[in-house]
């Protein structure tokens, strides 16, 4: 029998399990961690709420969890609860899906003002994060920027200016809701740091923002490379390419029903936050400062000026939270590993190993290598006492775990008290969903 603990309930994790069970069959005992009382991971609180067909993903980790040899063990944080040494001690492999939930700092003058926030907080904002439902983002001025040319940054600004109705359909939280809803946005700035053929915005995301009730999207023709150039890229970049010139062709009339501009802002690098002095620590406005691109990169011109900002999201990528004890890449922002390798015993998956990219179908064949790895290095296992050593430790810590039957309580409750038309009303709150659990 062998025994592996996967830290992290996301699709890295998830797709770890799929790989063991597939690799030993009854031959393997999973437990997957959590620090959260719920399971998915980015799927729940990173995945955008008006994108639920990727969301639906869920029900092929449901199978997973629902098997005999996988369990879910939520509310317990490694490294808090129990440590990584800890864990090592009980099972043969220990693997770290734990993703990547920490905004990469963008080291700008003024990132710590007032209403200025990175991806990760004002994503798990509107998608019931319980370390960010509090956040309260004011949305009560006109001028918001995005900083960033991912997919990312498409969602923010793709949140930021849809209406009540389009919501329609998604789990966005209500907290989030209603403050979208009251919102004065006029102007949303997507600002690149590079050119449209450097975008990594991918063309299904982009599109959406073709088709918003009040919004419509602007680009400055003069940004766009010459048409023939367009050859050299790959397909899907062309296409998203593609959308970049039609936003370019709108003509002004279109734009007549519109109450928000989403303009992007291309060679447009980031140099400082203002609005210290002005608003008593709030932000009033990006200062910017043109570039060109020299060998692909962004070179700064001399040029510089104000895009005017009462909110900036800033979404340039994330990094992974060091663990304790764990060697950790801090300039990539995840751990040190070789191939998924860290130490014996530990290893790591998704973003945690190779940082934050891909899509989520991405970490399918990571989970399947990194137990190809695993299946090197531990042989029949056998040597480990597994899950019933981690339930021995639980109950002389009092630690309150969540498994898989205690989850479906929740779900139960959340989608018993969804709005009309959205599929569940997301507990915020631990306690709320240790309560929902029967737990509390
Ligand atoms: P990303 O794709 O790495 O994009 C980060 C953006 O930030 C890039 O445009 C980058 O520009 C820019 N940037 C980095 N440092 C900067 C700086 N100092 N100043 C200005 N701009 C800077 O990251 P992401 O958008 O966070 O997405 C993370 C991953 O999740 C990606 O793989 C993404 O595709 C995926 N995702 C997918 C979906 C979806 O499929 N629906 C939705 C959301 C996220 P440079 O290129 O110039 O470095």
């Amino acid at each position: 029998m062998r025994h592996i603990a996967i830290i992290g309930s996301g699709p890295a994790g998830f797709y770890t399990a799929e790989a063991a069970q597939k690799q030993w069959g009854e031959a393997v005992r999973i437990d997957i961690f959590d620090m959260l009382p719920v399971p998915y991971g980015l799927i729940r609180t990173g995945v955008a709420p008006d994108h639920q067909s990727i969301k639906a993903v869920y029900r092929r980790y449901e199978t997973t969890s629902l098997s005999g040899n996988v369990r879910f063990i939520g509310n317990v944080m490694v490294g808090r609860d129990i440590s990584v040494a800890e864990l090592q001690e009980l099972y043969d492999a220990v693997v770290l899906a734990t993703g990547a939930p920490h905004d990469k700092k963008v080291g700008l003058p003024g990132e710590e003002l007032g209403n200025v926030f990175g991806s990760a907080a004002f994503v798990g904002w509107y998608n019931g994060h319980p370390d960010f439902a509090a956040l309260g983002p004011d949305l009560s001025g006109k001028n918001a920027v995005v900083i960033g040319n991912g997919n990312v940054a498409l969602d923010v600004a793709r949140i930021l200016a849809k209406t009540r109705e389009e919501f329609a359909g998604s789990d966005i939280v209500a907290h989030a809701l209603d403050a979208l809803e009251g919102a004065k946005t006029e102007q949303i700035t997507i600002l690149g740091r590079r050119g449209p053929h450097q975008i990594a915005m991918t063309p299904k995301e982009l599109g959406e923002l073709g088709h918003l009730t009040r919004a419509c999207p602007r680009v400055d023709p003069a940004d766009l490379p010459e048409e023939g150039e367009d050859a050299l890229l790959e397909p899907g970049q062309r296409k998203s390419v593609n959308l970049i010139r039609g936003f370019a062709a709108i003509p002004e009339s279109h734009r007549e029903d519109k109450s928000i501009d989403l303009e992007f802002d291309f060679f447009a690098a980031p140099k400082a936050i203002l609005g210290a002095n002005v608003t008593g620590g709030r932000a009033t406005g990006v200062e910017v400062e043109r570039t060109r691109l020299e060998g692909g990169r962004a070179v700064g011109t001399g040029e510089t000026y104000i895009v005017p900002a009462d909110i900036v999201v800033i979404c340039i990528g994330y990094q992974t939270s060091p663990i304790d004890g764990v060697p950790f890449e801090e300039s990539a922002g995840r751990f040190a590993n070789l191939d998924g390798r860290i130490l014996p015993g530990l290893y790591c998956v998704g973003w945690a190993r190779r940082g934050p990219s891909g899509t989520i179908g991405t970490n399918k064949p990571d989970g399947f290598s990194i137990i190809g790895r695993i299946a090197e290095d531990i042989g029949a296992g056998g040597r480990k006492v597994g899950g019933e050593g981690f339930d021995a430790l639980a109950q002389t810590r009092g630690l309150k775990v969540v498994g898989f039957s205690d989850w479906k309580k929740i779900e139960e409750a959340e989608n018993a008290r969804a709005r009309e038309g959205s599929p569940r009303e997301k507990f915020v709150r631990i306690v709320e969903m240790i309560e929902a659990a029967g737990k509390g």
